[in-house]
């Protein structure tokens, strides 16, 4: 099979053809960098990851593009309320972002566009669709999009997120980023300088502002990637207003060659939930990254539950979720330990391994990870069978270690940490409780074991003697 995935333009999974064979060009919506994003952002960003580590594993060479949205109507608030300057303001979330990003294992994208670095571009593209005759300066001095204009040049508003004009009432104009589809209006493309802009704005042949949030996406995208590219990503409450506003604003200026589209694939991530609402900050129902890892959990443990699940089904966060991936985890991460102790660390490349098999035809299936997560632990479970029979030989050890690795190229999860080495007194501890159990003071040895376990580690009698172990914080 080759790639397939669910394309929301068509609202059905489509056979991934990228316009020029073997080069993808991917843009994925970034953070709006006025606050910690929440891990219902991260789901969305880590989905990101995901699929373009899948790209290059299917031999794709990928330009990952994601912007960092550092101007818009809540950073300007924020900017005000603080009276910092907008770059000092921005600067402070971005480099937090960019921490937890890495955090959770996501490869940095090649590039990293800010809007305020485009002005030049966005002020060129509004001036193309003033040009022809598709945006118009309103008496509040701020440019808008004409809805009207666009439609009668024959193009499609409305073609991502399904509208139907016929059943909706529509609003003269808006000038906020967001808004809702029942207010379906004209919408800002540049937003006339007003006092609580403070020092945030530009100069521009319509006279100071800002840009608006939409036309910042379709300039960098496509200065960067060309008029015509392959894939578009982000969260799913981004397909209306903003991926359809994106889409008029680039097919609108008729950039593109004859037949071409602006995106020929939009695909979009479901939201992670809280109690069967969406995680937002405006519901205050959200959890950062740093709120879990201060509980304990590692980023790698978070990155584990984000992959767990499709990525067009929504799910319920919860910390039990996210205990039950520290488990999933540590079965892997044990299998891997006992596979690296046998080989002594060595590993073979294996393309019949039959694990890559199923895991290449589980994700060209629009990335099903849940198939894909089945056959790995079938294949964990096979593997420790083998093991704990002792018919594994170190060839077959070393082969199976080299297929996970690729498969954890796609995933991203990494090696488990090194186990934290005890310090001297509980150690200490240790002796004592085995020579309590030598002299047969089986009292004393269970004192000492719950001594140990309050200090944080417990003993696992192995073949090769007792060994002490951390037991990670729960919250
Ligand atoms: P923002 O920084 O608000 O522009 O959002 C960044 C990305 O996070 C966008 O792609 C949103 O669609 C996405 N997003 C926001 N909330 C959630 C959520 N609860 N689950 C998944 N993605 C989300
Ligand atoms: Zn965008």
């Amino acid at each position: 099979m080759s790639l397939h995935l669910f394309n929301t333009l068509s609202r059905s999974v489509e056979e991934f053809v990228p316009l020029v064979p073997n080069r993808v060009g991917m843009y994925c919506c970034g953070p709006t960098v006025h606050n910690f994003a929440h891990i219902g952002n991260f789901r969305t960003f880590v989905f990101a990851d995901l699929l373009r580590r899948y790209l290059a594993f299917r031999g794709f060479d990928v330009q990952h593009v994601m912007n960092i949205t550092d101007v818009e109507d809540k950073i300007i608030k924020s900017v005000g309320q603080t009276g910092r300057s907008l770059a000092d303001f921005t600067g402070e979330y971005e480099r937090a972002f960019l921490a937890d990003f890495d955090a959770l294992h996501c490869l940095r994208p090649h590039q990293l566009p800010h809007a305020t670095e485009f002005v030049v571009q966005i002020v060129a593209l509004i001036r193309t669709l003033v040009a022809r005759g598709i945006a118009y300066q309103a008496a509040d001095q701020s440019v808008y999009f004409s809805i009207d204009k666009y439609r009668g040049c024959g193009c499609h508003y409305g073609q991502l997120a399904h509208l139907n004009f016929e059943e909706m009432r529509s609003g003269e104009r808006v000038s906020s980023d967001d808004y809702a589809k029942e207010s379906i209006a004209d919408f800002a493309l540049w937003k006339a300088r007003v006092p609580e802009d403070g020092d945030v704005f530009w100069p521009s042949p319509w006279g100071e502002g800002r840009p608006g949030w939409h036309i910042e996406c379709s300039a960098m995208s496509m200065d960067i990637l060309g008029p015509s590219f392959d894939l578009h990503l982000g969260g799913e409450d981004l397909v209306f207003p903003h991926h359809e506003d994106e889409i008029a604003q680039s097919e609108g200026a008729a950039l593109q060659a004859t037949g071409q589209r602006f995106v020929k694939y939009w695909v979009h991530g479901a939201h992670l939930l809280v109690e069967g609402q969406k995680m937002a900050k405006s519901l205050g129902n959200y959890f950062t990254l740093r709120d879990l890892l201060a509980k304990g959990f590692s980023g790698r443990e978070i990155r584990y539950l984000l992959i767990s699940v499709h990525y067009r089904a929504s799910f319920n966060f919860t910390l039990e979720g996210l205990l039950g991936a520290r488990t999933a985890l540590g079965r892997l991460d044990e299998l891997i330990a006992k596979l690296t102790e046998l080989t002594g660390g060595v590993t073979a490349t294996s393309s019949h391994e039959v694990l890559l098999d199923q895991f290449t035809d589980a994700m060209d299936d629009d990335l099903n990870v849940s198939k894909s997560w089945g056959s790995i632990f079938n294949w964990v479970h096979e593997q420790n069978k083998k093991l704990a029979q002792g018919t594994m030989s170190r060839e077959e050890a070393a082969s199976a270690l080299g297929a996970w690795q690729r498969v954890d190229q796609v995933f991203g999860l990494g090696a488990a940490p090194a186990a934290e080495e005890a310090p001297a007194l509980i150690k200490a501890l240790l002796q004592d409780r085995q020579a309590a159990r030598q002299s047969k003071d089986f009292a004393r040895s269970d004192v000492i074991r719950d001594e140990l376990k309050a200090q944080g580690w417990v003993i696992e009698d192995t073949a090769k003697g007792p060994k002490l172990k951390k037991v990670s914080s729960t919250p």
